[in-house]
């Protein structure tokens, strides 16, 4: 089989979706691997890596996708990239198609079979191809924080881990999931005081166990949140509730009662935002707002802040779906990979997850 490695194009994308340590992985296997000039450079992978590892490189994105059979991307392709799509063709990528109708259509119109990483999952329902990036979200909220905590950046000039004879900062985590103990791992790690608030009995459990007293969990209810919120300097929402949008579980008044200074860092954003005062998407050019004293960090895409982090980390889960997908080719693939069959959006003219199909009012059809 021929892979192609395409170079990101939307905007602020520095990931890119193989490592040469990957394309290795996948040259030994006996398959060629078609790379663009400059797809590894936002994360730091010079060419002539690829070059080394045994990839071809190509300087046009168009003879990539001409002449491969799967595609491996990040992003899902754009508009200007829907021109490379054909019959029988591979796509593996993060689609999130039901936002994305046109792009739908493109696929089936175009008879692409698409595998979406997002929608791979495992038996007892986590998103393997999603953790990795709440992993990185988790851990840099608590890093945004520290630093927006800073006076010169606006905030109230505290040190999450006080020194000898000064109190640590309070930080309140809502939401105790992947990002949730991702940020009270770090939060922790720098001497802050934490409070992570769940509503799920057995998470609790879990952090109290695995964190054996060093941290707080309170149940989420708006009491105890609100008891929370006041005494925060930094908040950060971390809140998932599968296919919805996040619960507003912090209210404006909530917001009011903080500190000046303190600082939010809704991870949840990407979900709608779970503090009533997070009112939009921020970017990394433009993090954060300030709103009644308070500093709000609301960046949809935190993981393209640190690209080779991020490119490392979800090129190590997704790698062994690539390597399987080009030794045994589609079919034999999903026969013995349910999980990877779960990712199955599109094939055949026609889109295969049912959720996605009732998102961009198309017909839904099983994958046989
Ligand atoms: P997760 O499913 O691992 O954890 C979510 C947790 O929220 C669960 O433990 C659940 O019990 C808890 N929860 C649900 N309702 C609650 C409530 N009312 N009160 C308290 N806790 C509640 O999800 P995750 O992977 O940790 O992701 C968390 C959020 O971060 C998601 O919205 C995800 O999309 C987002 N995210 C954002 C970025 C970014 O760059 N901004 C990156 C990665 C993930």
């Amino acid at each position: 089989m021929i892979i192609g490695l395409p170079k990101e194009i939307k905007k602020q994308e520095y990931r890119v979706a193989l490592t040469p340590a990957g394309c290795e992985m996948i040259v030994r296997q006996g398959q060629t691997v078609i790379v663009q000039a400059g797809a590894g450079e936002g994360s730091g992978f010079a060419d002539d890596e690829y070059g080394k590892a045994g990839a071809k490189l190509v300087a046009e994105a168009a003879e990539v996708w001409a002449e491969a059979n799967m595609i491996v991307k990040v992003k899902e392709p754009l508009p200007e990239e829907f021109g490379f799509f054909r019959e029988d063709q591979l796509l593996f990528t993060y689609l999130h198609l039901a936002a994305a109708p046109g792009l739908a259509k493109a696929l089936t119109e175009k008879r692409v079979t698409a595998i979406a990483y997002e929608t791979i999952q495992a038996p007892n329902g986590s998103l393997p191809l999603l953790t990795p990036m709440s992993e990185v979200a988790g851990r840099m909220s608590v890093q945004e924080g520290a630093k927006y905590l800073e006076a010169f950046q606006g905030g109230r000039g505290v040190l999450l881990g006080g020194v000898p004879g000064v109190p640590p900062a309070d930080v309140i985590i809502v939401g105790g999931g992947i990002v949730g103990t991702n940020a009270a791992k770090m939060a922790l790690g720098l001497g802050a005081e934490v409070v992570v608030l769940e509503k799920s009995g057995d998470r609790m459990r879990y952090l109290d166990d695995v964190f054996q007293g060093r941290l707080r969990t309170l149940m989420s209810n708006p009491y105890n949140i609100a008891q929370a919120v006041r005494k925060a300097d930094l908040l950060i929402g971390a809140v998932l509730v599968p296919g919805a949008r996040a619960p507003r579980l912090v209210s404006e008044e909530m917001v009011k009662t903080m500190k000046k200074g303190a600082v939010i860092v809704d991870v949840a954003v990407d979900q709608g935002g779970s503090i009533e005062t997070i009112d939009r998407a921020t970017t990394h050019e433009n993090p954060v707002y300030e709103k009644h004293g308070v500093i709000h960090y609301a960046v949809a895409n935190m993981p393209g802040a640190v690209p080779r982090t991020s490119t490392l980390a979800l090129t190590n889960v997704t790698i062994d779906y690539v390597l399987q997908l080009a030794a045994k080719g589609f079919q034999e693939t999903i026969k013995s990979n349910s999980m990877l069959a779960l990712g199955v959006n599109a094939y055949r003219g026609a889109i295969t997850h049912s959720q996605v199909a009732a998102a961009v009012e198309q017909p839904y059809t099983p994958l046989e």
